[in-house]
């Protein structure tokens, strides 16, 4: 089939890749000129693993086209995937400004019939809002929502092995056509109407929020009794009811997703009367979370002014370079206004977080670097080369051997050996 992809993000690109392997013609939209030839030579513009070598395989095989030319590549095909951002707005709503952009310009420039797929997180109702703007075309179009439930860090596995397809449309022929694109997926491929489908992607996102703040909440609920929260979340994860997953304690979620999603839920409600009081409390969950850290750091060293401190990982997770709503990058700053020297690493993120961080943080090219001289080390991204570290060499490193394990990565008994005061997150 001959696809069209609007947005070279996350999810732009991934879908991309993704469709040319199972054998699709994709025409992919980037604006920026630059971008685009820097795409064509195979160079993917974030960190993603695995996802460099797959846009070169299906370049080489030249099932990938990229172009700034919105017009040419939207009547390529009869398939159009629009994968632009929806970031939250001060209020917490979604801005659809890029989509409500993207819908203009099909309306301008399609020449035949198209079918409009959104995989972009967007509020129920923003088909709708789709279909009212297309309507200034002469021509019909059918709108369907195909949202995204990948993973950075693992998105390119998440393509192909996913727990489901769901595609929602008016029309069930129009919503079996799309499903038809993803046949060589094997998986449970869910049809249903336009705004449940909408409406699937926010509660499933707002669902995995919430059972991560309720397991912060045990942990420190552990805290006060004694009991070991990875423990807890075990014995809980057995019961197929609860499962094991989205149930690691932590310094809270963050993450493009995550947080945006949880808000936009939250205000679609209230913007339809409803108050969503469960949502209200996961929120504030997640921000004590990561306050949590600083009551914690305080603790440890008394005062913090004057003192310094590493934070190993900036990401708001492990795998990727993406530092959106990373709890990393608040702690960092909220340690910095404290008056404490903060030396950070991160094996991906620190390009981005150079751009948003203060110029006094002092950026690290290793662990061991960032180690010199510190008097706690807080973990802040699950890193898994953080675990292989050589922990008796960063010990001699420091002037207090104190870390701070805000992911629960590291093994106590071990560290305690090595002579460090080891805490963690609810244990
Ligand atoms: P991103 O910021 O990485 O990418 C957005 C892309 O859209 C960029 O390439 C940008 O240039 C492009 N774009 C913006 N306006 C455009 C326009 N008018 N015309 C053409 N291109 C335009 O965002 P992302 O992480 O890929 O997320 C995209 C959407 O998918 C969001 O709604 C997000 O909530 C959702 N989503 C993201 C993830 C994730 O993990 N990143 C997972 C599932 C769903």
């Amino acid at each position: 089939m001959k696809i069209t992809v609007i947005g070279t993000g996350y999810v732009g690109l991934v879908t991309t890749c993704g469709l040319a392997s199972l054998g699709h013609q994709v025409w992919a939209v980037n604006r920026t000129p630059a971008k685009v030839r820097k795409l064509e030579k195979g160079q993917i513009l974030f960190y993603e693993p695995g996802l460099g070598s797959l846009l070169k395989k299906n370049l080489k095989n030249r099932k990938i086209h990229f172009t700034t030319n919105f017009k040419e590549a939207i009547n390529k095909g009869n398939f159009v995937f629009i994968c632009v951002g929806t970031p939250p707005l001060a209020d917490g709503r979604a801005d659809l400004s890029a989509v409500k952009k993207v819908a203009k310009d099909i309306t301008r420039y399609a020449k035949k019939p198209l079918m409009i797929i959104n995989k972009s997180t967007v509020p129920v109702g923003t088909g709708r809002l789709v279909e009212k703007i297309l309507a200034k075309n002469s021509h019909k179009f059918n709108i369907v929502s195909c949202p995204e439930f990948l993973s950075e860090g693992k998105a390119v596995k998440d393509f192909f092995h996913r727990d489901r397809i769901v595609v929602g449309a008016d029309n069930k022929l129009v919503a079996q056509k799309v499903m038809n694109i993803f046949k060589k997926i094997k998986t449970v491929k869910m049809i249903t109407d336009l705004e449940t489908a909408e409406l699937i992607k926010y509660s499933s996102n707002a669902f995995l929020a919430t059972k991560i703040s309720f397991i912060n909440e045990i942990a420190n609920f552990c805290e006060l009794v004694g009991a070991d929260v990875d423990e807890v979340a075990k014995g809980m994860g057995l019961d197929k009811r609860i499962a094991p997953y989205s149930l690691k304690a932590g310094i809270g979620y963050g993450g493009s997703c995550f947080p945006k999603d949880v808000k936009a839920l939250k205000q679609m409600a209230a913007g339809n009367g409803y108050e969503f009081k469960l949502l209200k409390a996961v929120i504030k969950v997640n921000n004590l979370q990561r306050r949590l850290v600083i009551k914690k750091t305080k603790e440890i060293l008394n005062n913090v002014k004057g003192k310094t401190i590493t934070v190993l990982g900036l990401a708001f997770k492990n795998d990727t370079d993406d530092i959106r709503e990373s709890a990393a990058i608040d702690i960092i700053n909220w340690l910095n206004k404290l008056g404490a020297k903060v030396k950070v690493f991160d094996p991906k993120a620190s390009k981005n977080a150079k751009k948003v961080l203060n110029s006094k943080i002092i950026f690290c090219s290793s662990p061991k670097e960032a180690a010199v001289k510190s008097q706690l080390l807080i973990i802040a991204t699950e890193w898994s080369m953080f675990k292989q570290l050589k922990w008796p060499v960063i010990k001699k490193l420091m002037k207090k051997p104190n870390i701070l394990d805000g992911k629960n990565l590291l093994d106590r008994k071990t560290l305690e050996k090595y002579g460090f005061n080891y805490v963690a997150m609810g244990k």
